[in-house]
């Protein structure tokens, strides 16, 4: 579809969308007359404005079945968000919304590049976290061989992977990290596998990381964006241009807001994104806002596809470290730290307090180097480098290779230790 139809297709499912959130939700009800606006209000697409936003704090404030459109009999399954900012958030699927889910993940996946005849191991967490499930229904409804190793048993992974003839891997950019480390311990290169396309995604990576995945597993590392509440994997995916990640605009309305005072910002800026979805039945979200930040690009990708794209994910508005008054996404830190030569993939960030804040980064020198450069000097080194950037001292503490724990899903990076108040 060229943009016009797709925002045809937009409009008349966001009228749709709002009238069925309207008449079955009280939540949606009560907001929308409480703000003055009617369901016929709606008549062209910018007239999403005037809704009110959705945020994470309503679906808790539902707990346990959530904002449900539906009869509890329509609800075929339920999942819950991995919690990594606090209490788990239920959300819930009808048959239609199961099946409108695996359809987006088999894009993402013909997105990427995988095709029927490849052979997918997924290892995602399966259960209440959507990934496993997510990537695996993407996967069948694609109609390609699934192995569902799920996470762990990382020496049995590498079996399967070489004795199955794996063509793709799912996991997270962590997971595949220590993957690599594996391969290396178990002596086996990845050359003798088949391994051509990874599907990464789940946490923010960088593009030193994509760089390095890519080197050691010969592979293509592709990203893939998504969020439990609005279904799990699958609302945007990167093409083979790896120039950001198209977003399924026949199902997700994207704008992006100023997080603070909520305005609505002009393609090219830099916000909080916010999604309405515009065919989900059981729990419907309009304006949701996702505390994740990136630029949407609307200009159509060299692959042909007018859906737009969203850039890599810097990092959540929640995310944000307040170091002794000055603010600091770990994303910030990591770019700095991928840049050094000398040092490893793997790092961890502590927050300490005793009347001052302090930052300690620890990082894992490069194996290469290991013991074979100074360790004064290159301490200095990223101190400083740290400072330049981050207009802040940090101190830095560089270990051994393989000492920081490695994670089966999403890296935990940041280890706040001051007392909240
Ligand atoms: P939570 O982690 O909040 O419990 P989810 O497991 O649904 O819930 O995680 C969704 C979040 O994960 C997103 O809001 C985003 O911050 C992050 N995320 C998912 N995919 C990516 C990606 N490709 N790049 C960066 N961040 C991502
Ligand atoms: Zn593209």
């Amino acid at each position: 579809m060229n943009g016009d139809d797709i925002s045809r297709l937009q409009l008349k499912r966001l009228k749709a969308q709002v009238k069925h959130a309207y008449d079955n939700v009280r939540m949606y009800r009560d907001r929308m007359d409480k703000a003055g606006i009617k369901v016929d209000d709606i008549r062209k697409l910018e007239d999403i404005s005037k809704i009110p936003f959705t945020k994470k704090d309503d679906l808790r404030d539902h707990y346990p079945y959530g904002i449900l459109a539906v009869p509890i009999e329509n609800v075929m399954r339920l999942h819950a968000s991995s919690g990594t900012t606090g209490i788990p958030t239920v959300v819930s699927y009808t048959r239609h919304d199961l099946d409108t889910w695996s359809d987006l993940m088999a894009r993402c996946y013909s997105c990427a590049g995988v095709t029927p005849s490849d052979i997918v191991q997924n290892a995602y967490g399966y259960g209440l976290f959507t990934g496993g499930l997510g990537f695996h229904m993407g996967a069948e409804r694609l109609g390609a061989l699934v192995l569902p190793t799920a996470t762990g048993n990382t020496k049995r992974q590498i079996k399967m992977m070489r004795d199955m003839r794996t063509t793709v891997l799912c996991c997270t950019p962590s997971y595949s990290l220590y993957l690599i480390e594996a391969l290396q311990e178990e002596k086996v290169d990845p050359s003798e596998l088949d391994l051509r396309i990874g599907m990464f995604g789940a946490e923010p990576w960088s593009d030193e990381t994509r760089l390095h995945i890519q080197d050691s597993l010969g592979i293509r590392a592709q990203d893939l964006y998504g969020m439990s509440e609005l279904y799990g994997p699958g609302v945007a995916a990167e093409c083979p241009e790896q120039n950001g990640l198209h977003i399924w605009s026949d199902e997700f309305l994207v704008e992006t807001i100023d997080p603070d005072t909520g305005e609505v910002l002009s393609p090219g800026e830099k916000g909080e994104v916010v999604f309405t979805m515009l065919t989900r039945e059981a729990m419907p979200l309009l304006r949701y806002r996702t505390r994740d930040l990136a630029v949407i690009e609307y200009e159509k990708c060299a692959c042909g596809r007018s859906h737009p794209r969203i850039m890599r994910i810097k990092g959540r508005s929640d995310d944000m470290l307040i170091v002794g008054g000055v603010n600091v996404f770990p994303s910030q830190i990591e770019d700095i730290l991928v840049g050094i030569e000398e040092l490893g993939e793997q790092y961890q960030i502590v927050l300490e307090t005793d009347r001052l804040d302090h930052l300690y980064v620890k990082v894992e020198v490069s194996p290469k180097y290991w013991k074979k450069v100074d360790m004064k000097e290159l301490s200095s080194k990223v101190v400083s480098t740290l400072q330049a950037s981050l207009t802040l001292r940090a101190k830095v503490e560089l270990l051994e290779p393989g000492v920081i724990p490695r994670t089966e899903g999403k890296a935990k990076r940041v280890i706040d230790l001051r007392k909240k108040i």
